[in-house]
């Protein structure tokens, strides 16, 4: 039986198709999640993205006009979610775990509830800033990078734990797949040293990339490219996602850090006041996006649903 993103792509003879969702917002129900995925059903998809939210920081009035700091989790339940999925469709989750918010020992614990679970793929992460810091602050007793992260599940399935009792008791075996950036992440210097960052991810023994979305494709097959010259040989699965409004022009671009090529932008703006017309232009060019990539051979493509999949549908009809 299949399990690992890395056997499913050696086994298969075509471009796969994945999901990343994110888990309901606090106070929703599940059902909301199955409604969600059904429809996506109809394309198989041989695993299923769910994403991590850490605690932000709100601030909270008392009685006596003064402010309290709370850290509040919107979105909890990843692993959860991950768990209930496979239940009711039978598809292989990958859970996405950060660095944020979790000592060294926690990390080990999510992942010792993974493998309980039968869980055995994972997205390791660094994770954002928060949204009250400027930078990315390590957790005391945690990880600063992803390739820590990589290096500390890479031990546990070679059954090291940080928990000496556990020494030789068992080992985990998850598939480890790590973010790539065809356009830099926005830290990084230049292209050159983020690549070798993320060469470091994949000798701490990663075993494939999972991309950043883009909407020229020419800068994703310059990025495997780079990717090659750099000694890095692992599965590289491109990430997607349409446009479906106005405002995302500037969003997206501010969020990712990434470039909306001129002809799309323009494409958009002619139709703005038109806002089915708008979702339109997205999922053409989302579709073209897929269509190449897909006669290029890339070995899945993975879109990012943010939630709305109606549109994959679409794209995934016209693609798949
Ligand atoms: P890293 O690989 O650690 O890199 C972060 C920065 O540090 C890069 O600039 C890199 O070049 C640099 N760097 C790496 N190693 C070193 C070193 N040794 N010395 C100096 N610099 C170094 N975020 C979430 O919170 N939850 C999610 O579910 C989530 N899912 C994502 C899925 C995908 C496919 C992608 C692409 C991103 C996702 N993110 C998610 C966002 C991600 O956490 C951020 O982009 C974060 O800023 C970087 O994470 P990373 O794992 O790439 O970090």
């Amino acid at each position: 039986m299949l399990v690992k993103v890395t056997e499913y792509i050696a086994q298969a003879d075509k471009t796969l198709v994945s999901f990343e969702i994110l888990p309901p917002q606090k106070g929703q129900s599940i059902k909301e999640l199955y409604k969600m995925l059904d429809p996506l059903m109809e394309f198989s998809p041989p695993f299923i993205n769910v994403t991590y939210h850490r605690s932000e920081y709100i601030f909270k009035r008392n009685a006596d006009a003064t402010f309290i700091k709370v850290p509040v989790r919107k979105r909890p339940g990843t692993v959860g979610i991950c768990s209930a999925i496979r239940y009711r469709y039978k598809v292989d989750t990958v859970p996405h775990l950060i660095c944020g918010g979790f000592t060294k020992d926690a990390t080990e614990d999510a992942l010792i509830d993974l493998h309980y679970l039968g869980i055995n793929n994972v997205l390791a992460l660094r994770g954002d800033p928060m949204k009250s810091e400027n930078e990315f602050i390590p957790t005391t007793g945690g990880h600063s990078y992803a390739s820590e992260l990589v290096q500390q599940i890479a031990y546990m399935n070679k059954g090291v734990f940080l928990d000496e009792n556990l020494r030789s008791t068992f080992k985990t075996d998850f598939c480890i797949g790590v973010a790539g950036y065809p356009e830099k992440h926005f830290e990084a210097p230049n292209m050159k040293t983020d690549l070798r960052n993320l060469k470091a991810k994949i000798d701490a023994g990663a075993h494939y990339i999972m991309t950043q979305m883009f909407y020229d494709n020419q800068k994703f097959f310059a990025f495997v490219q780079q990717c090659r010259e750099e000694g890095i040989t692992v599965p590289i699965i491109p990430g997607l996602k349409p446009i479906t409004s106005i405002r995302q022009l500037s969003s997206i671009p501010r969020f990712f850090k990434i470039d909306i090529p001129a002809d799309l932008a323009d494409a958009m703006e002619k139709c703005k006041d038109d806002a089915e017309a708008v979702v339109e232009v997205g999922k053409e060019w989302c579709i073209a996006q897929s269509k190449e990539l897909v006669a290029a051979g890339v070995p899945c493509v993975h879109f990012y649903t943010m939630g709305r999949v109606d549109t994959f549908v679409d794209i995934a009809r016209a693609v798949f």
